[in-house]
């Protein structure tokens, strides 16, 4: 088929975080771009994931600080929160994004298509509606989707996809995974004033970040108040006549009461049912799409983007691959994904973040490594008498002096470590910390302090 024979350039299955900058980079550079998206324009970080969370951390927060306000000499009388009031705002604010996303599309001429597209070849879509469109290329950018694991009665628990629309703060929740989902609601919905106890299959919380950052924040959640049950993955659930929730977990003898049960046990790749098969593109172990360096799938014409391809499922690195397929396609440039150092943080309470190797991670690369750290208590705490002490870790390759890791645990962790990242990824060594002068008095001149 002659280029000019498609109906447009790029057809991009999926409005989320990568599909919508891959759609306004690749109209930007002049191609035809159309994007179809079945439910709403922003995607899951959006629509219902960081974002939405992220307000709902801000609003539990003030639990703490108003708590803490009285030794800064404020008197807080009648405090009250209201589930229904903080939820409305938070989904008038999903709203807005919704409607910003869909202008910038609109500003760039990506034509919206709001139904389900279907792969039917390696140039083809079919829409929901009946409607057949050719593409020269094809983008899949439709991330990924909370897996539910087998068990009776899990169709009265909800994932995070439901959690944000709670009719009303539930009185006892019962939350199993103890990753990134899991621990941020346990945050949120303890700072609220639910009794939250988190189940898990394993005996280990956040798989894969700094195992000293890990027990601290087990230790401070379970002084504030979080119960932990380990190696104990639910079983059964039933729900009793008054609407209670009975939770089974294994080897229990009793089930734990609960009003409402989240499960947060991970996302896997949203691929059921999008056609791939008729136009050869293939998958992996774990259900991804396979792609190569230039996010080209085993289909020359058909690209992934995003967490559908299961490489880091988070937005910023969607976004930049979205970035750069659509610049390397359609704008001429060779740009590749640099995965290394890539900064993550859990919006957990305390907030816990890090960036590069853990220190097991770079004993195994590199062997002699030194490892500096500060334990402290930071001083808005020790004025409010909250025991709950912040701890940053330094991760330096013994030999070069290069700062391999930065992790910490504390107030503002998130905020602090962005701007640390920079330095990781520069190459940055110790001793040019050291020779930064420290801004006091703040939390992040630790950084700049460690002996
Ligand atoms: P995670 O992969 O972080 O954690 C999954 C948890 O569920 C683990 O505790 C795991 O246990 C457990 N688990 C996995 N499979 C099963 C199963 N079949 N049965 C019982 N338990 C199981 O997943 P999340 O759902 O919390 O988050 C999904 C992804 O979303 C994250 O990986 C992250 O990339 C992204 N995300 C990022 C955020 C951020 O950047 N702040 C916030 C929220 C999500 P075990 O450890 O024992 O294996």
């Amino acid at each position: 088929m002659a280029e000019q024979e498609y109906d447009y350039d790029l057809f991009v299955i999926g409005a989320g975080s990568g599909g919508v900058r891959a759609s306004r980079i690749a109209a930007s550079h002049g191609a035809r771009v159309a994007v179809a998206e079945e439910y709403r324009v922003g995607g899951t970080c959006v629509i219902r994931g960081c974002v939405p969370k992220k307000l709902l951390v801000y609003g539990s927060h003030f639990a703490e600080e108003l708590q803490d306000a009285s030794n800064y000499g404020w008197t807080v009388e009648k405090m009250h929160f209201d589930w229904p009031t903080l939820r409305d705002a938070v989904l008038k604010d999903v709203d807005r994004l919704n409607d910003a996303y869909t202008t910038t599309l609109e500003n760039n001429k990506v034509e919206r298509f709001l139904e389900r597209a279907t792969i039917t070849g390696p140039h083809g879509v079919r829409l929901a509606s009946g409607r057949d469109i050719t593409a020269k290329y094809i983008l899949v950018a439709t991330g990924a989707w909370p897996l539910m694991p087998e068990f009776e009665g899990n169709e009265h628990c909800i994932t995070s996809n439901e959690v944000f629309h709670l009719p009303e703060l539930p009185r006892r929740i019962v939350i199993q995974g103890a990753g990134y989902i899991a621990l941020e609601f346990a945050g949120i919905f303890n700072a609220l004033g639910s009794a939250v106890t988190v189940v898990n299959r394993s005996d280990a919380i956040l798989r894969g970040y700094d195992e000293t950052l890990r027990d601290r924040l087990l230790q401070i959640t379970m002084a504030r108040g979080i119960t932990y049950r380990f190696n104990c993955p639910i079983t059964k659930v039933e729900k009793q006549e008054d609407g209670c929730l009975h939770v089974w977990v294994k080897g229990a003898q009793d089930p734990i009461p609960a009003d409402a049960v989240l499960v947060a046990t991970g996302r896997r790749p949203n691929v059921a049912g999008l056609g791939l098969e008729t136009a050869g593109v293939e998958l992996g172990e774990r259900g991804e799409i396979r792609v190569d360096d230039t996010a080209k799938t085993t289909c020359d014409s058909i690209y992934a983007v995003g967490d559908v391809t299961d490489r880091v499922q988070l937005t910023p690195v969607a976004i930049r691959e979205g970035h750069a397929f659509a610049d390397r396609v359609f704008g001429n440039k060779d740009v590749r994904i640099d995965y290394a150092c890539i900064p993550s943080a859990v919006f957990s309470q305390p907030p816990l973040a890090g960036v590069g190797l853990t220190e097991g991670q770079a004993r195994n690369a590199y062997g002699n490594v030194k490892v500096y750290s500060s334990d402290f208590r930071p001083m808005k705490n020790i004025f409010a008498h909250r025991p709950e002490r912040g701890l940053y870790k330094m991760i330096v390759d013994a030999q070069t002096d290069r700062v391999l890791g930065i992790h910490m645990i504390g107030p503002d962790s998130p905020e602090i470590l962005q701007a640390a990242a920079i330095a990781v990824k520069a190459g940055l060594t110790k001793a040019d910390f050291d020779a930064t002068v420290a801004l006091h008095p703040s939390m992040a001149e630790e950084l700049v302090l460690m002996r």
